[in-house]
């Protein structure tokens, strides 16, 4: 069999290549501008990122993780406060609970591994403040159901959209649902930058006036401290660059929908494929497979130099570094089967057909070989 080269995990480089002009004239010009922190670049950035989810305001800030923390701070959850979230998520969705002092509830997942609200209602108690839903892989959380649990019990919601920049149910935007939406702006994420980044968007004038202080030391003006905030700030050099990439999102998030599209087509009927729950615009920040032998499979695409990853292999409530939080083994079924069977294959907007060809066809091999 002729094989083309195995295509790279997450295209960092392609997508560097096409825009390198650009990005380096607009890092360039901020380099010569003389200003680094908190400026132009920043303002006209967070005023378009805001357009783009269709929310009135955007507050950037230095990673996706302190977007979260900068939000839960912002609705004043902290010690004594329960937020309701899922444990399969990457871990800083729970380190950015833990780091205002509230403690995390994990919900279990659907069969779209979101959070299933169903679970999530039968948590809530007289601590619960906040409900934060993931929107995985790359598709938004039941919000609707989300939304009228958390109105239903005077709670206030924070999405974690680090995955999902662009994607919609019924037609709004992730990050468009909650009292706040947060982003990472991590390079390898759907709009990412060349370090850390995150933003956090709202329609909430309150919130976002906090916001605006939180970030910046809690100070209003120089040297006047109206709250007790953090230093959690977009560089003026993140914030240029990911100007020049936001008009290209859109476009990119297409890609890799019709990346998805030939890996359904190659992979119906050899392994679980990701599904879109109805109503759901998925941008494939991932493209997730389920096997019962995840591990041989893997290591059969490795030997043909296909790379995969596993998102995430320890559920958050069996983390070491959680245990005081009490969870043991079972507590979460239908996540903890899951972690045991996902598979991320090479997802990227630059990847091409005969690319996920190889791929179909040595997921083929295997499941022929040893099924
Ligand atoms: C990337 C990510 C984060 C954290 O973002 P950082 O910018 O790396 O701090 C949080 N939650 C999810 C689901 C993520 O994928």
């Amino acid at each position: 069999m002729s094989r083309s080269p195995a295509p790279s995990f997450s295209g960092l480089s392609d997508q560097y290549s096409s825009l390198q002009p650009e990005i380096e004239r607009a890092a360039l010009e901020v380099l010569r501008s003389g200003w680094y922190v908190l400026g132009r670049q920043v303002r006209e950035f967070e005023r378009e990122f805001a357009v783009y989810c269709g929310r009135r305001f955007c507050v950037s800030c230095a990673s996706g993780t302190e977007a979260i923390a900068l939000a839960l701070m912002a609705l004043g959850a902290g010690p004594g406060d329960e937020v309701i979230t899922v444990a399969n998520t990457a871990v800083p969705t729970v380190s950015a609970i833990s780091m205002v002092g509230a403690r995390p509830v994990f919900a279990d997942v659907n069969q779209f591994l979101l959070m299933d609200v169903g679970r999530a209602q039968g948590l809530v108690s007289e601590r619960t403040k906040v409900i934060l839903p993931v929107h995985l892989y790359g598709q938004v959380a039941d919000m609707e159901g989300i939304n009228a649990l958390a109105k239903q019990h005077g709670l206030q919601v924070v999405e974690d959209a680090c995955q999902a920049h662009g994607a919609e149910h019924q037609g709004v935007k992730a990050g468009a649902w909650g009292d706040l939406g947060c982003f990472s702006f991590y390079p390898t994420k759907n709009l990412g930058c060349y370090g850390d980044g995150g933003a956090v968007v709202t329609d909430r004038e309150d919130l976002y006036d906090l916001l605006l202080k939180l970030r910046n030391y809690g100070q209003q003006q120089r040297y006047l401290h109206l709250v007790k905030g953090i230093n959690s700030r977009l560089d003026e050099i993140q914030a240029a660059m990911l100007r020049v990439k936001l008009p290209h999102l859109d476009q990119w998030n297409q890609a890799r929908r019709r990346v998805a599209g030939w890996y359904h087509q190659r992979l119906a009927g050899l392994c679980g494929l990701p599904n879109d729950a109805p109503g759901n615009l998925h941008v494939y920040h991932l493209y997730v497979i389920r096997t019962t032998r995840r591990d041989e499979l893997s290591s059969h695409l490795a030997q043909y130099g296909v790379q995969t990853l596993i998102h995430y292999p320890v559920p958050v409530h069996l983390q070491k570094a959680y245990a005081d939080l009490g969870y043991t083994a079972g507590d979460l079924p239908a996540t903890e089967q899951a972690v045991r069977e996902i598979l991320s294959l090479p997802m990227h907007p630059a990847m091409t057909q005969e690319q996920v060809d190889l791929i179909g066809e040595l997921i083929a091999d295997f499941a022929g070989i040893e099924g």
